[in-house]
């Protein structure tokens, strides 16, 4: 019937009109984000072996480890470096680590106009899991509890053993 849609059209726009506002004034107001949320990547060197599936896993190629053998038979982590210049946060790499040394989460407000500023070195990288942890008390994204500085650091073994414990 003619003005049937209109009708229906007006009865959405007056149920609506009075509701509160889901929009919020960022970065005034910031929404409760999950730790784990893919905001960033975080990448935990004292559990990374240097195994390199994370970067195997990386439809990008944004990945890049850079290893020597210690004596011992595990790995020297020379370099370890993401290019978030053209990272795309699909959390692929944070799927295939074993080891859960790289996981999703961070600061979500870390746009720069300096593009190289997105390559990040494992110094930087570092800073940024040690500023997570330090603001998390102690605590990995997934929920597990990192060793704080005063603590003998977590040592992952030899880089063929698995340590999934979920
Ligand atoms: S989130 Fe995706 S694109 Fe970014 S480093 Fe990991 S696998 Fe590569
Ligand atoms: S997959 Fe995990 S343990 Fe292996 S190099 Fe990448 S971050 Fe390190």
């Amino acid at each position: 019937m003619f003005g049937i849609g209109i009708a229906k059209g007006m009865m959405v726009t007056m149920r609506t009109l009075f509701r509160k506002p889901f929009t919020i004034e960022y970065p005034e107001e910031i929404r409760p984000i999950p730790v784990n949320a893919r905001t960033n990547l975080l990448w935990f060197e004292e559990r990374c072996t240097g195994c390199s599936t994370c970067a195997q896993a990386c439809p990008d190629g944004c990945i890049l480890v850079h290893t020597s053998p210690r004596e011992d038979g595990s790995l020297n982590i020379e370099r370890y470096e993401i290019d978030f210049r053209l990272c795309m946060y699909c959390g692929l790499c944070v799927e295939a680590c074993p080891y859960e040394a790289i996981q999703a989460g961070g600061p979500l407000d870390d746009a720069t106009y300096d593009f190289d500023e997105m390559y990040r070195d494992k110094h930087k990288l570092t800073e940024m899991a040690q500023e997570h942890l330090r603001g998390h008390d102690w605590t990995y994204p997934d929920g597990k509890v990192a060793p704080r500085p005063d603590e003998k650091p977590l040592h992952i073994g030899l880089p063929v053993e698995r340590d999934r414990t979920r």
